[in-house]
């Protein structure tokens, strides 16, 4: 953790002890009505009306698709009773992405980048997914690698309107998903605003580069290019596509030719991470320093 990230942890324990006499959580009570349900009661609420709060907890992303009402679903499961079949595309390896996956993986196909078959083997998985650095298990499944600019069609072969795309840089195995139809860009964790850029040690920052001018190509090729939304692995949703790639692109530039300074400098895992933050905090990067200076180079 960081010195600031700690003083602000500090802080908020502070803060909230300071405002407990004022806060609600004495004044709710909690009861089990089922496995997974909850009903929460506010007890002594200044209405004096003691509503009932029904909390149910969904741990499973796929009982959440089959059983959970959506309301701009028309009020309907994603996928009641399980009607259609699953393909699932991981965007890239790391545990955030993929410790959902197994819930899937017995009855439907997972698709991975075919980019570095190595990077997400079965014995590089622990690793470079993440999950041995926090002690977690890693997921188990099997996956189909699936080369660059490829149709997904489902098992039956009907054409699933989406193109799979290599887009390395984050990790060797990140995808973007292009649904040409709808004019609508998926690409994990390549890009974010008001977020951090992160790339781990197995990012690669020219790989980036290459990858930010060849989405822009594919937006470029759309019918609609400024229509063209993107959507991220966190945070970053329905965002014009060329404004977002564009103005990423150019800070990360920016940093590569030293216009923007290093927010902080930490020794994590045995070197140097950075953090660059353009101002304004629309885009940071964050990454070992190594790889700074290894696209500096190139
Ligand atoms: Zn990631």
């Amino acid at each position: 953790m960081t010195s600031r990230a700690a003083q602000s942890r500090r802080n908020s324990r502070h803060t909230l002890r300071a405002r407990k006499t004022t806060t609600k959580e004495e004044r709710l009570q909690a009861y089990r009505l089922t496995h997974s349900t909850f009903l929460i009661v506010e007890i002594d609420d200044v209405y004096s009306e003691h509503p009932y709060i029904y909390v149910k907890l969904i741990t499973s992303l796929r009982a959440f698709l089959e059983s959970v009402p959506v309301e701009e679903n028309g009020g309907r499961p994603l996928n009641e009773r399980a009607r259609m079949r699953y393909v699932v595309a991981l965007s890239h390896c790391h545990y955030d992405h993929i410790l959902g996956v197994e819930q899937f993986a017995s009855d439907s196909p997972v698709l991975q980048s075919s980019y570095a078959p190595a990077f997400v083997s079965r014995s590089a998985l622990p690793a470079h997914s993440l999950c041995t650095d926090l002690g977690i298990r890693t997921p188990q499944f099997a996956s189909v690698l699936v080369p660059h600019n490829t149709m997904l069609t489902s098992a039956s072969g009907v054409p699933l309107g989406m193109t799979l795309l290599h887009t390395p840089g984050h990790t060797p195995d990140e995808i973007a998903l292009w649904d040409a139809h709808e004019l609508m860009l998926y690409v994990g964790d390549t890009v974010y605003e008001w977020e951090a850029i992160i790339f781990p040690a197995q990012g690669d920052i020219k790989a980036w580069l290459t990858t930010i001018d060849e989405l822009v190509a594919v937006v470029m090729s759309s019918r609609v290019p400024e229509a063209v939304r993107i959507n991220c692995g966190h945070r970053t949703v329905t965002r014009p596509a060329l404004e977002v790639l564009g103005k990423a692109k150019q800070f990360v530039m920016d940093v590569l030719v030293g216009d923007v300074e290093v927010r902080w400098r930490m020794w994590r895992r045995g070197e140097w991470y950075v953090e660059y933050r353009q101002e304004g905090g629309q885009f940071s990067v964050r990454c070992p320093e190594r790889l700074i200076e290894e696209a500096r180079q190139q």
